[in-house]
C-alpha cells in the first residue's frame, strides 16, 4: 500500500476509536499502543493524533510531541519488562518499507544477543571515504 487517504488510514481510525487498540498512553497530541504483530514482547507504536504521512510531512510540534511520548513509554517499558535495551525504528516511504502511511515510531524491546532481531544488527564495514564525502557534500548543499 503506497497511498492512503486520511479516512482510510488505519491509525486515524484508531485515534477516532473506530477500531480498538491496546492503549498504552494518550495525551492531547499523541497516542501509544501495542503493535499487533510484535517483533518482540512489548513492541509499542507511538503516533501523532494528527495525520501526517512521515518525517517529511509531520509538523515540528507533533514531531516533538511523538518523541517526548516515546521517551515516556520507553521508561515504562524498561521499568515493567526490563529488556536489555530498546530499539527505536521509524520508516519513511514505501521504498523504506513503511506500510502504514501515518507517522509512527516503533519502540522495540531488545535482549541481545539471542533475541532473533538480526535485521536490527549490522557489521560495521569501513566505507569508501571518497563516496562518504561525495554524499555528505550533496546533503550539505541541500540544507
Ligand atoms: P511500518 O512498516 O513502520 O509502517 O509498520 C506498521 C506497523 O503497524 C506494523 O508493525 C504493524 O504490525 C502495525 N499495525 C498495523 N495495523 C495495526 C493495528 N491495527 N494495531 C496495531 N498495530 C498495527
Ligand atoms: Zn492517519
Amino acid at each position: 500500500m503506497t497511498e492512503q487517504n486520511q479516512s482510510e488510514c488505519i491509525f486515524c481510525q484508531i485515534v477516532a476509536k473506530k477500531i480498538p487498540c491496546f492503549k498504552v498512553y494518550e495525551d492531547e497530541r499523541t497516542l501509544a499502543f501495542s503493535d499487533i504483530n510484535p517483533l518482540a514482547d512489548g513492541h509499542t507504536l507511538v503516533i501523532s493524533k494528527n495525520h501526517a504521512v512521515n518525517l517529511l510531512e509531520i509538523t515540528p510540534g507533533d514531531l516533538a510531541a511523538v518523541h517526548q511520548t516515546s521517551q515516556k513509554v520507553a521508561h515504562a517499558i524498561m521499568k515493567s519488562l526490563k529488556p536489555a535495551g530498546i530499539a527505536v525504528l521509524q520508516l519513511n516511504g514505501a521504498g523504506a518499507n513503511q506500510v502504514v502511511m501515518h507517522y509512527h515510531v516503533h519502540l522495540i524491546p531488545r535482549n541481545r544477543p539471542n533475541d532473533g532481531l538480526t535485521v536490527l544488527e549490522w557489521e560495521a564495514k569501513p566505507g569508501n571515504m571518497k563516496a562518504v564525502e561525495r554524499h555528505y557534500k550533496k546533503i550539505v548543499e541541500a540544507i
